[in-house]
């Protein structure tokens, strides 16, 4: 059986009581049903939240009033009447997609428990979003082919893609103490850099944005170092958006031979509500196809599901709103267009390769794409592409242009999935603004 399974949850057709989710575009609607944590208010104490329209259901509450008793029993408080995720994504897939159907019908127009659950809901825009999970592990990919090519191309002109790209999924170990929830500011760091010859310490001057999706690990504990695909994609939990700030100049002094570390690890972005699996059934794709000379899919990679429906149609925004504009009122300017379809690695090959060696992943943990870059131009998912490291600075349309991000530069991630039949489904938003570095001197 296949895990991504279309049931009444995404039938396109169905409304919700809460009106605002039934607008078109609505990137809460019904057949969305993403969770999130949020503090209502300054004292109030985080609690889990689902988002529908303009409004999020406190979830923590429902589980406490015991409304979800019959689904998971004595264990509906512990799971639930939290301030992370972890222990929901700690379940089953079964058990996730029974949370979602209870959802689904409790949301749904005409429920018959509109009455019991409508004075949970809580405006979204009163809500302070958290961090969803507590992130024991961020591990960050490469797996846009457009991406590693380009980005190459600026270092090794002739040979720009590296020979292990298209055998294995290439990733490195992120800090996820450094994670933050959208809306977080962002500082720009000093570093280590080298300027006409000499290294000093400064401020980075070419700090940049990354467009990225990431994956939610779910399930328990894999402990065998033996997880053929089928399992991986069992552990997938959810995704929402990426933004991982890179400061280009500490990365080119301290890349090698151990690849990045300062030049990421001082911030990167998500955004607050985790769309899960089961959302994002219908938008499925095949997985990118490998060219004819591209080296073969060793087996513990490869599968016909994963071919199949392995990567995801997610069309994608990075917009720009300098200092200058938003003091005029201007609106941000989008920079990329890009979709997470066409990446040459799917999360569950990610994730497998991840475990191959015995490498214990754990629910919570938090899997990144790397950049998301198309061929077109504008579908480059950073400054360091889009402006050839600087060479060819962006025009931002009022007089201004980058090459790399300024102080007081916000940066909004958003992702919308839309497919013929099915209800649109959106992310939401992942948003940072730059801060001036702290003063050393
Ligand atoms: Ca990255």
């Amino acid at each position: 059986m296949t895990i991504w399974m279309l049931d009444e949850t995404h039938d396109p057709q169905t409304e919700s009581w809460v009106s605002s989710a039934n607008r078109v575009s609505c990137d809460f609607a019904l057949q969305n049903l993403p969770y999130g944590v949020a503090a209502a208010g300054d004292a109030a104490k985080p609690v889990i939240v689902v988002a529908i329209g303009d409004q999020a259901l406190n979830l923590s509450a429902c589980a406490q009033e015991g409304l979800l008793d019959r689904l998971f029993g004595a264990d509906a408080r512990s799971i639930l009447c939290r301030d992370d995720l972890n222990a929901l994504m700690a379940r089953s897939p079964a058990e996730w997609r029974a949370l979602r159907l209870w959802l689904h019908r409790a949301l749904r127009a005409g429920s018959e428990m509109q009455s019991s659950i409508e004075g949970f809901l809580l405006p979204i825009e009163s809500l302070e979003m958290r961090i969803p999970a507590r992130i024991g592990d961020y591990t960050d990919f490469y797996c846009s082919v457009e991406h590693a090519t380009n980005v190459g191309r600026l270092f090794r002109p002739d040979n720009p893609l590296l020979p292990n790209f298209k055998s294995l999924p290439v990733g490195y170990h992120g800090r996820a103490s450094s994670i933050v929830v959208s809306n977080s500011p962002v500082r720009r760091p000093n570093g280590q850099i080298r300027v006409d010859g000499d290294i000093v310490f400064a401020p980075s001057r070419m700090l940049d944005y990354e467009l990225e999706l990431g994956a939610f690990i779910g399930g328990g504990k894999n402990d065998t170092g033996v997880h053929p695909l089928p399992e991986a994609r069992e552990r997938l939990f959810g995704v929402c958006l990426v933004n991982d700030w890179s400061a280009r100049d500490i990365q080119a002094w301290e890349y090698q031979p151990l690849g990045p570390f300062l030049s990421k690890s001082f911030a990167t972005t998500i955004s607050p509500w985790v769309v899960t699996m089961d959302a994002l059934a219908p938008f499925r794709v095949a997985a990118r196809e490998r060219l004819a000379d591209d080296p073969a899919l060793l087996d513990y990679l490869a599968d016909k599901d994963e071919a199949g429906g392995g990567a995801l149609n997610v069309d994608l925004t990075v917009h720009l709103q300098s200092a200058a504009m938003r003091k005029k009122g201007e609106a941000p300017l989008t920079v990329t267009r890009a979709n997470a379809a066409g990446l040459y690695w799917t999360f569950a090959q990610m994730i497998t390769h991840h475990m191959s060696n015995g490498c214990p992943v754990l629910p919570g943990d938090l899997i990144a794409s790397g950049t998301i870059s198309g061929e077109t131009p504008g579908s480059q998912g950073c400054l360091l592409e889009l402006t050839r490291r600087g060479a060819e600075p962006l025009d931002l349309g009022n007089g201004e242009s980058r090459s790399f991000l300024q102080d007081g530069d916000e940066i909004v991630l958003e992702g919308r999935c839309e497919r013929e039949g099915f209800r649109a489904i959106g992310f939401g938003e992942c948003r940072g603004a730059v801060l001036p570095a702290s003063d050393w001197s």
